[in-house]
């Protein structure tokens, strides 16, 4: 007997010709996923096994897939060679397994799928043969066609697979499949949710953070790298680029009007982002703005900001409400880390009264009145890159 996962795809069916290079993708980000545990993945008919994984880091395995884009569902499952009595003994077995939790059901069903079409019995006949020594062995079950309580599936391929669990996997396009683009990350709740959302369509991430010594902590920076590492374990490798911020903020309190900071604030961080997006090969910038959430976050306050830069932005929370964005943070474990208290550079320097519906040609010839070419240049220059894995 061998324990094996059993993974299956999601919309991956859909891409036509282009399937084996989805495929490939999925299969590469599922081995990187899985470093260090030895996998041996193979492909077959529409599904994917992970084999060889030791008993003791199963579930490990299991937990780590659960996090890979592109995957519908995993079932761990038994593999046994295909003797009728060895597979009706592997299923009992499994089923008393099942049976110990206390919420298990008492119904079920059998789901026969029989891949080799030489196998002496047919997909009905073993739901029924098999039926029939469960119901023998543990008699205060009951057969449900329509709704079981416990689905028992065993599928006859080279081998036997056989299962009763399916466990939800995180959806969405292998991570790669989609091109590269840049997300603007704070310390805030929203942006690493973005970062998930965009990663899960199957972009590639890089991520900026402008922070600003001393009016920001080394701690709100330690958290910035902390929220990159947990989009990380959804999104695979990310370099991070943490681009000191101080002087060009600074600058803008300094010389521009107080109402117009935050936008402009905005305009030059999008800025820097796109150069630096540009060299890392990302095609778009990703932001965790949503409409209206903030006086920066109103319609007009967005088409001035887009207004900086000529790379599509995406913003993949704008229709969101904070309370929706908060439970996705939860569910992929960055909110913890992102209520954390420290500063963040946009909340130092938060002006009373900003406005609300900036006008771009006003916005623009602020921006036009101060030089920040050189400031720019430094900030690239000295900007600092994490690898994080
Ligand atoms: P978040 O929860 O992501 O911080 P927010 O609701 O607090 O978002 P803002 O602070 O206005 O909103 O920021 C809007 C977006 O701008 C963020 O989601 C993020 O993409 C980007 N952003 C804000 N501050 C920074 C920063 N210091 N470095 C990089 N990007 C930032
Ligand atoms: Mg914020």
């Amino acid at each position: 007997m061998e324990k094996v996962l059993l993974v299956r795809y999601t919309e991956i069916h859909l891409k036509g010709l282009n399937r084996p290079y989805f495929e490939r993708a999925l299969i590469s980000n599922m081995k990187r996923a899985l470093h260090g545990l030895d996998p041996k993945i193979e492909r077959e008919q529409g599904r994917i096994y992970v084999r060889g994984i030791s008993e003791e880091r199963f579930d490990e395995a299991l937990d780590r897939l659960t996090r890979v884009f592109g995957i519908h569902s995993i079932s761990p499952a038994e593999a046994v060679d295909k003797d009728w009595e060895t597979v009706v003994q592997a299923a009992l077995k499994l089923m008393e397994k099942r049976l110990s939790s206390p919420d298990a059901g008492t119904s079920f069903k059998v789901f026969a799928r029989r891949s080799d079409k030489r196998y002496f019995m047919n997909s009905d006949t073993i739901n029924k043969e098999l039926g029939g020594r469960v119901l023998e062995r543990f008699p205060e079950l009951h057969v449900d066609v329509h709704k079981p309580e416990i689905k028992l599936s065993v599928e006859i391929r080279e081998k036997a697979y056989i299962y009763c669990e399916e466990i939800p996997g995180a959806k969405g396009m292998p991570t790669g499949t989609a091109g590269a683009a840049s997300l603007l990350i704070s310390g805030g709740i929203d942006s690493p949710v973005a970062g998930y959302m965009m990663a899960k369509r199957g972009l590639t991430l890089s991520a900026v953070h402008f922070y600003s010594y001393p009016y920001t902590s080394e701690r709100a920076r330690d958290k910035v790298v902390e929220l990159t590492k947990l989009v990380s374990r959804y999104a695979g490798e990310i370099k991070l680029f943490l681009v000191p911020f101080t002087d060009i903020q600074m600058t803008i309190y300094e010389k521009c009007p107080e109402k117009e900071t935050t936008v402009l604030m905005r305009r030059l961080m999008m800025k820097i982002a796109e150069r630096i997006a540009r060299g890392e090969g990302a095609m778009a910038l990703i932001t965790g703005e949503s409409l209206g959430q903030v006086a920066s976050q109103t319609l007009e306050a967005l088409c001035v900001t887009n207004d900086a830069v000529s790379m599509p932005v995406f913003r993949p929370l704008i229709g969101f409400d904070k309370d929706e964005i908060m439970d996705i943070a939860r569910r992929i474990g960055t909110y913890e880390t992102s209520i954390l208290p420290y500063e963040d550079c946009c909340t130092v320097f938060v002006p009373k009264h900003p406005v609300t519906k900036p006008k771009l040609d006003e916005l623009r010839a602020s921006e036009a009145r101060v030089d920040f070419s050189e400031m720019i240049e430094k900030a690239i220059a000295d900007t600092e890159i994490m690898l994080i894995k």
